[in-house]
């Protein structure tokens, strides 16, 4: 092979092997991923005109586009150059660089094939996109997809354009409103790529391909199910596709991402129209996506999170953790115990009582199934998994482990009694932690004769499916135990954000007075419809009211109770609250709270006014959605501005991660703090 161009910055080289084939190959050495930096565009192009010359005076026949790095092809665009946009008209011009740039790849002389191994998202599927023909190796890291909606833009480079005409509307449609990722498997079932190799033959048959391509001897497959066909190629099958995606994503968003609504659009007109058109009305798009408030959000949010998952604790080494415990088998200890098994930790889960074992096992098989069905893993692995998870009813072989979890009841005189017990049975460098919601992780860490072992790891419910941890430092919290149990969470996939210890941490602390406000805003005579109705509208995921139901009233009114008595007259619990506790009323557990759960859609509880007594007006008063909206959101941000104040986080940016992953405050707005900045004073 003869290398004919290298150039560091632009972190692509040319080579071109002995039978004319051309590799061009993207290997930056400073960042893990490739990115599409401008420079590696720019080298790009410079390259591209190499290969032009190439194949005029007849040197190269075909080119293959592949990356340098195993198992990472290309990550997409550089995020970080997005900032640097002003207008629409810039984003638009920007977007027309890159397409033209992925044109001449389109309008090459000569076949050019994509070599896909491990991640190609964004900017990286686009350039596949406009190949010939696409090879993919079927490894677990090779995943294909046009994340761009999450950074509330659309695929600009010409991915909004190429895919619905390569594989139809409706599968295109499955990838790019979602942002989600196709495997090899899928890929090659959507026609998204031609072949899937094994990765040990990627490149060998990616130049054989070359060849035949040259020669003729192939072709790309691509056959669209019939209905498929009718629902992309005919006018009517394309209004109602266009339109129920139109309906799903106003009701999932209410509205408020202009990316998705947006795409639809772009599909919509530039659908025939010749591919220079199509791409026109596409950068024109992206253009005023990308200057959107909702974007500048979501790349901000999308920053901060890629922040913390490189985060370290504070330069400490974390102890490995091989081995693992976790005492209580309850909801929490359950899925806890499952979690570590996924990632190949072996894990005694222990109980006092054998039926609250098979529930804990019971629940973890569950989620494997839940898996499996969705194919994400085979019954053999979940098999596996599974077989991590040894149900215990005493502290045997806890000696060898290096990580304990207790999730027992919220009591403080149980969870002191078997944290004794606990580390008693541990060896000297086990560290332990509690999931406790609410209670003092200091106290629990003055009875234990290595307090310094001991933090809090308090998980959200449901474990798997609730992405953050906090990481709880008490007052005599190690470093070492702190970043072990950070390390542990990343390990899990979470976003651990490290919190001091005091009532209700973080999220619970911030959420208190926002629950409350609801519960006062009911007392002043609002409806629940209302309540809830204006705070969906904001973007949370739920409305107060329903999130007391999920709750569980009882907890909910424990809970405030322990809050007040910690923060005093700003967090007295509404009468309303009080008052339901005659009405046994339990939420979502129990059937009936705020909502009825008789139906698969709950529907309010309108008995609840005349349960709640003198504690509301007796004739409902319209409060306007913007005053319950302020009222309750007003509540979370002047908690949070508190918890800054008293040095329980870091900084604004672990306050608004915190609330987007353990809350679903809406990630449009880019988390709390950010939201309230951008209110002022
Ligand atoms: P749960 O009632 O479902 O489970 C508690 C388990 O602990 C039961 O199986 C019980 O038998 C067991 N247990 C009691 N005493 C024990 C002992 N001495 N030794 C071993 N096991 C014992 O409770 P949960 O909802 O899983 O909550 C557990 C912990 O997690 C609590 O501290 C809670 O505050 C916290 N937490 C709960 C949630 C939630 O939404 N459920 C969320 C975050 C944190």
């Amino acid at each position: 092979m003869t290398q004919s161009e290298t150039d560091s910055q632009a972190a692509v080289t040319l080579e071109v092997s002995g039978d004319g084939v051309a590799w061009i190959v993207f290997d930056n050495h400073e960042s893990r991923p490739n990115i599409l930096t401008r420079a590696t565009m720019e080298g790009l192009s410079r390259l591209l005109d190499e290969v032009v010359t190439g194949a005029s005076a007849g040197r190269i026949r075909a080119l293959v586009i592949r990356s340098g790095k195993d198992g990472s092809f290309i990550a997409g665009a550089d995020i970080n150059e997005f900032g640097g946009v002003t207008t629409a008209a810039e984003g638009a011009a920007g977007a027309r660089a890159g397409q033209q740039l992925y044109l001449r790849i389109d309008r090459m002389p000569i076949p050019v094939i994509a070599a896909i191994d491990g991640i190609c998202l964004g900017g990286g599927t686009e350039m596949a996109l406009a190949c010939d023909y696409r090879i993919a190796s079927d490894r677990p890291e090779t995943k294909i997809g046009l994340p761009e909606v999450r950074l509330g833009i659309l695929p600009g480079f010409g991915g909004t354009t190429r895919l619905p005409r390569l594989i139809g509307n409706k599968a295109a449609l499955d990838l790019i409103l979602t942002g989600s990722n196709a495997d090899a498997r899928k890929a090659l079932k959507v026609g998204l790529i031609d072949e899937r190799v094994h990765p040990a033959v990627l490149y060998d048959r990616a130049h054989a391909a070359a060849i035949e391509l040259v020669a003729g001897k192939l072709q790309n497959v691509k056959s669209k199910p019939l209905l498929n066909r009718f629902l992309d190629d005919t006018g009517p099958g394309r209004k109602v596709l266009l339109s129920q995606a139109k309906k799903k994503v106003v009701k999932e968003t209410r509205g408020k991402y202009p990316a998705p609504l947006a795409i639809l659009d772009v599909i919509d007109e530039s659908h025939g129209r010749p591919i220079e058109e199509a791409l026109d009305i596409e950068a024109g798009a992206l253009g005023r996506l990308i200057v959107t408030p909702e974007s500048r959000n979501l790349v901000h949010v999308f920053q901060l999170m890629e922040a913390a998952k490189k985060a370290g604790a504070h330069g400490v080494k974390p102890h490995e953790v091989q081995r693992a415990a976790v005492v209580g088998a309850g909801v929490m200890g359950g899925g806890i115990a499952q979690l570590f098994a996924t990632r190949g930790i072996v894990v005694r889960m222990k109980d006092i009582r054998a039926d609250a074992l098979s529930n804990g096992l019971r629940h973890a098989q569950e989620l494997f199934d839940k898996q499996i069905k969705r194919r994400k893993m085979t019954k053999r692995e979940a098999h596996q998994q599974m077989d991590r998870i040894a149900p215990v009813l005493d502290y045997n072989g806890f000696r060898l482990v290096d990580v304990v979890v207790e999730a027992v009841i919220e009591r403080m005189d149980v969870k002191k009694q078997v944290l004794r017990e606990v580390e008693s049975a541990c060896g000297d460098h086990t560290i332990i932690a509690t999931n406790t919601s609410s209670l003092s992780v200091s106290e629990m860490q003055s009875v234990l004769s290595r307090p310094a072992n001991f933090c809090g790891m308090h998980f959200f419910n449901p474990v798997h499916k609730m992405p953050l941890v906090e990481v709880v430092r008490g007052e005599q919290s190690s470093d070492e135990s702190v970043a072990t149990i950070f390390a542990l969470a990343k390990r899990l996939d979470k976003i651990p954000v490290i919190v001091k210890d005091g009532p209700g941490f973080l999220v619970n602390r911030v959420l208190a007075p926002y629950l409350n406000e609801a519960g006062w805003l009911l007392s002043d005579g609002a409806s629940i419809e209302e309540i809830d109705g204006a705070l969906l509208d904001f973007g949370m995921p739920m409305g107060p009211l329903r999130l007391l139901d999920e709750v569980g009233l009882d907890v909910a009114r424990h809970a405030g109770t322990s809050m007040a008595e910690a923060f005093g007259q700003r967090l007295t619990a509404p009468p309303t609250i009080l008052s339901l506790e005659a009405s046994k009323l339990l939420g979502r557990k129990g059937g009936k709270g705020f909502y009825s759960y008789a139906d698969d859609e709950p529907e309010v509880n309108q008995d609840i006014y005349q349960m709640l007594g003198a504690s509301v007006p007796q004739q409902r008063r319209t409060i306007s959605r913007s005053d319950i909206e302020t009222r309750a959101v007003f509540a979370m941000i002047n908690e949070a501005a508190r918890v800054l104040e008293d040095g329980i986080v870091a900084g604004p940016g672990d306050i608004d991660i915190a609330m987007i992953t353990g809350t679903g405050f809406p990630p449009f707005r880019g988390g709390l703090l950010r939201y309230a900045d951008s209110i002022g004073m």
